[in-house]
C-alpha cells in the first residue's frame, strides 16, 4: 500500500510545497528548459496542474474561497475532492502523456494530502494515502521526481502578498507551518514517494540550478537525451 512507481514510458515529474512557495514559477522553468534541450523533438513536455479546472476542481475553488463553506466542510471530504479531481486528471491528462512517452510536469500531485492532516499525525497520513488509492482505482501513478520547494511559512506569506494575489482559506500562516512540517513526516513515510527537498528562500536562478541538476541525473537515469 503506498505510492505506485511510474510504469509508463514518459517521465512524471512534480514541483511542490506550501502556497507561494515558488514552485510555479519552478515548474514553468523545468518546462522551457526542457522543451529548449530534449534532444528528441518528439517528447511533449506537458505542463498541468492539481486542482484541474475540471468540475471537482471547481468544487474545491469555491469551497477554499468562501470563509462559512470552509467552515463547514469536513477536512476529509474536502480531501476526498481533491483525490477525485486527481484521478480524473490522471485519467485525462497525466496517464495518456506518459504512455505517449511525453514528459509530463504538474504543479502539485498527490503529495499535497499534507494539507488534510493535523501536524504529525500520522495515522492521518496513512488514512490519506489509503483514501487516495481507493479513489484512483486504476489511475493510480506517482511522480518520479517530486521538487518541494521548502521556505518558512512566513517568508510564502510575504511573496504571496507582494504578488497581489487573493488568500484563500488554506493560505493562512497556520496552516502553512503545519503543511510544511507534514511535507517533512511524508517523506520519512513514504521514501518511496520520491519526494526531493530544495531550499526555496533563494533566488529563483539560485533554486533552479539545483533542480537543473537533480533532472540531469534523472534525465540520464532514465535514457533521455539533450542537444
Ligand atoms: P506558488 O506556485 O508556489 O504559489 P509562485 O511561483 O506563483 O508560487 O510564486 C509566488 C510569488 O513569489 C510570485 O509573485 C513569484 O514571482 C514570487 N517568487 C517565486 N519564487 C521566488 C523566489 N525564489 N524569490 C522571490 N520571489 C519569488
Amino acid at each position: 500500500m503506498g505510492v505506485l512507481q511510474n510504469p509508463y514510458r514518459g517521465l512524471f515529474l512534480c514541483g511542490s510545497g506550501i502556497d507561494f512557495c515558488g514552485k510555479s514559477s519552478q515548474v514553468l522553468r523545468i518546462c522551457n528548459w526542457l522543451r529548449a534541450n530534449l534532444a528528441d523533438k518528439n517528447i511533449a513536455v506537458l505542463r498541468t496542474k492539481q486542482p484541474t479546472t475540471q468540475r471537482f476542481g471547481r468544487m474545491i475553488r469555491s469551497i477554499l474561497g468562501d470563509k462559512q463553506l470552509f467552515a463547514q466542510t469536513d477536512p476529509f471530504d474536502l480531501q476526498e475532492l481533491f483525490a477525485k479531481d486527481s484521478r480524473m486528471h490522471c485519467e485525462m491528462e497525466v496517464i495518456p502523456g506518459l504512455e505517449a512517452g511525453h514528459i509530463v510536469c504538474t504543479d502539485r500531485f498527490r503529495e499535497s494530502m499534507v494539507y488534510g492532516a493535523e501536524k504529525g499525525n500520522v495515522i492521518e497520513l496513512h488514512m490519506l494515502m489509503e483514501m487516495n488509492q481507493q479513489l484512483h482505482r486504476r489511475y493510480w501513478v506517482w511522480p518520479d521526481k517530486v521538487f518541494i520547494f521548502d521556505v518558512p511559512p512566513e517568508l510564502a506569506i510575504e511573496r504571496g502578498k507582494a504578488s497581489g494575489r487573493s488568500f484563500d482559506e488554506m493560505e493562512r500562516l497556520d496552516t502553512l507551518a503545519r503543511v510544511r512540517e507534514n511535507f517533512y513526516i511524508f517523506a520519512r513515510e513514504y521514501p518511496e514517494a520520491n519526494l526531493h527537498f530544495i531550499d526555496g528562500s533563494r533566488s529563483i536562478e539560485e533554486i533552479f540550478s539545483d533542480v537543473k541538476s537533480e533532472l540531469l541525473k534523472l534525465l540520464n537515469a532514465n535514457g533521455i537525451k539533450l542537444s
